[in-house]
């Protein structure tokens, strides 16, 4: 069941190694990437336009499952 519907072209910076983070379509407020560069966990703070607001999330001893 495909539910895909509106894309926004969001993008994101890593506030460690300043690579560019293009997040999953539906990305929402509060939500954990994984920089493909540094591979540090970000969370997303909250979006300036197009831009995502990412900072580093603290580091928290459990598996993130997935
Ligand atoms: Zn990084």
């Amino acid at each position: 069941m495909s539910t895909e519907q509106l894309a926004f072209v969001l993008r994101g910076e890593c506030p460690i190694c300043a690579a560019s983070i293009a997040p999953p379509n539906g990305v929402e407020e509060t939500e954990i990437l994984t920089c493909p560069d540094c591979q540090s966990p970000l969370v997303v703070d909250g979006f300036e336009g197009q831009l995502l607001r990412l900072s580093e999330a603290p580091r928290i001893e459990e598996d993130w499952g997935e």
